[in-house]
């Protein structure tokens, strides 16, 4: 089975082709595109490119195209990238302006032009489907939530493998299978001791899920991507009495305001530095205290998030670092894994030194919880889900 991934950035046009056949999962051929102007075009030489280079008799071959949609008004979950799909990503442009018009677009050109293939969406908030409302809703009136305004939840798919890999590296099966169905069969009871996991996604942008039997029982992700953990320039979690406090005392418009939110804040607006952790560490390590300090909330805001799972999930069995920083970094999963010990939380220093961006177990021998570091792979999460809906 030919299954096209398309990333499509607000100027930017990524694919990859995989050819997936039960456990024989491959990547044929991959490519991008670079400060499109013309989308149309830069997708019809794609897929020229994938038969001219021999990966595909025909683009006929191609038998679904994923799209790894942010957020949709009134919609989620793995579902045929259709006019509905195209609706809800417009409803909530506004939301997530960076990716949901491309997206809206995008998916609208891949229906002209290969109007054979099955097109499916898989939104970054399906994995926060079942959330109790408790935990999703924020305290704000019917209309307000009527209107859309609740926790949703991102970067569905990094945590959802990290549920389904984590089981299988705990020795749970059973887990593991609830997680690979789950889209298609929602979640299921199981019997026994419950497998408990708290999944840091730590890279550009970053958040902290908790799991409960491969089940989502919360995330830092809020109502858009502007929540939870500093981000890379985006600001996280921030009280919403500050933004009309800031409107009017700085005398900044709400433009401005957001403005500020999005691209002047987070890791860069504490820092004063970069968005990115390597310059910052290099800044803090040369005695930038607002490096050392952006680094010091990012790991306080890292521990304070998985702290927030542990009573709903009445334990814990897995701590699970994934992305750019959680699987390059080691001082820092050190950082966020310290004094845990009577958690049952204990890291093996040596362990987690050598592991740089691969699988492993860095937890210590008597470490009752085990800490694991699972690379991500989100476009293969999305060819197998793009697999599963389609078979
Ligand atoms: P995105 O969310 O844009 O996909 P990534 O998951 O790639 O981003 O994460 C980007 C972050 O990961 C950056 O802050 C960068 O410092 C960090 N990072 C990426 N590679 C490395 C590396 N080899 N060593 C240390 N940090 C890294």
């Amino acid at each position: 089975m030919h299954i096209l991934i398309a990333n499509l950035g607000s100027t930017s046009f990524k694919y990859r082709l995989y050819q997936m056949n039960g456990q024989d999962e491959c990547v044929l051929a991959s490519g991008g595109f670079e400060r499109v102007t013309d989308y149309a075009e830069v997708i019809q030489q794609a897929l020229a490119e994938l038969v001219d280079q021999g990966h595909l008799k025909s683009i006929e071959d191609i038998d679904a195209v994923g799209f790894k949609t942010v957020l949709g008004k009134n919609l989620s979950g793995c579902v045929d990238a259709d006019e509905k799909v195209i609706a809800a990503l417009d409803g909530f442009r506004e939301v997530a302006p960076a990716h949901n018009p491309p997206y809206a677009a995008g998916i609208k050109l891949f229906q002209e032009l290969l109007p054979q293939s099955r097109l499916v969406a898989l939104f970054e908030t399906a994995f926060y489907q079942w959330i109790p409302e408790s935990a999703s809703r924020y305290a704000v009136p019917q209309s307000w939530y009527d209107a859309g305004i609740r926790r949703y939840g991102f970067h569905g798919a990094s945590h959802k493998f990290v549920a389904e890999r984590s089981a299988e590296l705990m020795g749970r099966e059973d887990v593991a299978e609830v997680v690979r169905n789950l889209y298609q069969d929602g979640p299921r009871t199981l019997s026994g001791k419950p497998l408990r996991v708290i999944s840091f996604h730590l890279g550009g942008s970053s958040s902290v899920t908790g799991i409960r039997n491969g089940v989502a029982v919360g995330t830092s992700m809020g109502f858009s991507p502007q929540s939870g953990l500093p981000q890379n320039n985006r600001v996280g979690d921030l009280d919403s009495g500050a933004i009309p406090f800031a409107i009017k005392t700085l005398g900044i418009s709400m433009e401005e305001a957001e403005q500020t939110l999005t691209k002047k804040s987070g890791l860069l607006g504490v820092s004063g530095v970069s968005n990115d952790l390597r310059d910052i560490r290099q800044a803090a390590a040369g005695g930038n205290p607002d490096a050392q300090l952006a680094l010091d909330q990012l790991i306080h805001s890292a521990r304070q998030w998985a702290a927030s799972y542990l009573f709903d999930l009445g334990g814990l069995d897995a701590l699970v670092f994934t992305a750019g920083i959680g699987e390059n970094n080691a001082w820092l999963r050190e950082a966020i894994c310290a004094d845990l010990e009577d958690f049952g939380v204990e890291i093996d220093v040596d362990k987690n030194n050598a592991c740089q961006a691969q699988e492993a177990i860095i937890s210590s021998d008597q470490s009752k919880v085990k800490i694991i570091v699972i690379p991500a792979n989100e476009e293969l999460v999305l060819a197998r889900e793009v697999t599963r809906k389609i078979s």
